[in-house]
């Protein structure tokens, strides 16, 4: 007899609680527990109303339960879910050639999470050297504070230690560099090296735009020395920094790119796009995973993609980021104890904690979130904001409105 179906297990009521009873303990969420979203609001299990500047972290960039998605995925629901890569499907050829289309890419591989995405991005990259130029070109020069995924291989290549204590032997053959650091990347691009990954923007490490020159000099270093540039897009990716990718903000091509997060709204996927001549070094067999390119995930993508790359679209992006930076600013110079100068790009914006504050990042959220506004952190020093691109100037004045209230309130305590 099963003990557990006689308790009723699954139809007793389940609460914050809950979490720490039957949860593997890798997170700490919030106290409230949200059962209900529409755009940028979220309801709590006690019909509380919050303001929700997180997107999930930089996921439902077109709002919860957009109308557009939600109609095109409840039409693929009842069309065809899964069938495998034994056989392709018309949403993933769309999808595929919308992608291609839109950036420098030729060629798509899809799979479930940003990880997977740089995961297949760094093994590509490795094949290409091995084969064009032996097998002593295998290292891979990454950045100090960045953040590229949690699998064994993605969390070495990413640059926070914190994250790799206590799961070594690490994979060999990674070396970091300082962020923005020329002289640094100069000295680690040699001609071992088969790829530099790198975010044109560091989200989880405090949000820090990489410099134009930077990302230059990696491309020239690259160019040098044989070596792929791999840009992870998973945080800046389909939009969220004004463009459809901040490569093509930052005027630098790389060679590959990776993107998950937004790309299905809340719906797990990820890409990694490349050009026809370095996609050939992965062949039949080389690579794969079960659900990539499946056609529920495939057909939400689109959809994101059909929606966001649209000029008029992108501009309100741009439109609205100057809005939320210029009440940050300001917050940043009313409340100087407490903030520094916001930092960012499009709707991916950081606002550091003053000098006294440090640290303090998570309890500030904290106070706002207990006033309707949910927001995120990079880091323990960093104040984060990733609203929907959807976002609404009457929103944007009333994160504002919370932002100031918390403040005061976060100042006497
Ligand atoms: C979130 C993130 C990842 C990891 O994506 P998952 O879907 O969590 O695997 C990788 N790179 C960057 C830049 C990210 O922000």
């Amino acid at each position: 007899m099963n003990a557990k179906l006689e308790s009723g297990v699954t139809t007793r009521p389940v609460t914050r609680q809950t979490f720490d009873e039957v949860l593997v303990p890798t997170y700490a969420p919030a106290a409230m527990v949200p059962v209900r979203a529409a755009g940028l609001d979220v309801w709590d299990q006690d019909g509380k109303h919050y303001l929700d500047f997180t997107s999930g972290i930089a996921v439902s960039s077109l709002g919860h339960c957009n109308p557009v998605l939600v109609d095109a995925m409840t039409r693929q629901i009842n069309t065809l879910w899964h069938l495998g890569n034994g056989y392709t499907n018309e949403p993933v050829l769309r999808l595929a050639s919308a992608l291609t289309e839109a950036t420098f890419a030729d060629r798509a591989f899809f799979c479930n999470s940003g990880a997977e995405a740089n995961e297949a991005a760094l093994k590509l990259a490795r094949k290409y050297a091995h084969t064009k130029f032996g097998s002593h070109k295998s290292r891979i020069v990454s950045c100090y504070s960045s953040f590229h995924g949690r699998t064994l291989f993605t969390v070495s290549v990413g640059g926070q230690s914190k994250y790799t204590e206590g799961f070594e032997p690490l994979p060999p053959e990674i070396n970091h560099i300082n962020y923005n650091d020329i002289e640094s990347a100069r000295a680690a691009i040699k001609d071992d090296v088969a790829a530099v990954i790198v975010e044109p923007i560091q989200g989880e490490g405090g949000v820090i735009p990489g410099d134009v020159a930077f990302l230059k000099a990696l491309r020239e270093l690259c160019d040098q020395t044989g070596a792929l540039l791999v840009f992870d897009e998973v945080q800046s990716g389909v939009g969220r920094t004004g463009a459809l990718y901040d490569y093509m903000n930052v005027g630098v091509t790389p060679d590959i790119l990776t993107s998950a997060k937004a790309l299905g709204n809340g719906y797990p996927i990820g890409a990694m796009l490349t050009t026809e001549e370095i996609a050939q070094h992965f062949n039949v067999g080389s690579h794969g995973t079960t659900y990539g390119g499946n056609p529920l995930a495939t057909t939400v993508a689109l959809n994101v993609v059909e929606q966001i790359n649209q000029p008029a679209f992108l501009a309100r992006v741009r439109e609205a980021s100057a809005k939320v930076f210029a009440n940050l600013e300001k917050l940043a110079a009313d409340y100087p104890q407490l903030f520094a100068k916001p930092r960012g790009k499009g709707l991916l914006i950081g606002l550091p904690m003053a000098d006294g504050t440090k640290g303090k990042a998570k309890d500030y959220t904290k106070v706002a979130e207990k006033l309707g506004l949910m927001l995120l952190i990079a880091g323990p020093d960093v104040v984060r904001l990733a609203p929907a691109l959807i976002v609404s100037d009457e929103q944007i004045a009333e994160a504002d409105r919370i932002m100031r209230a918390a403040a005061d309130e976060f100042a006497a305590a």
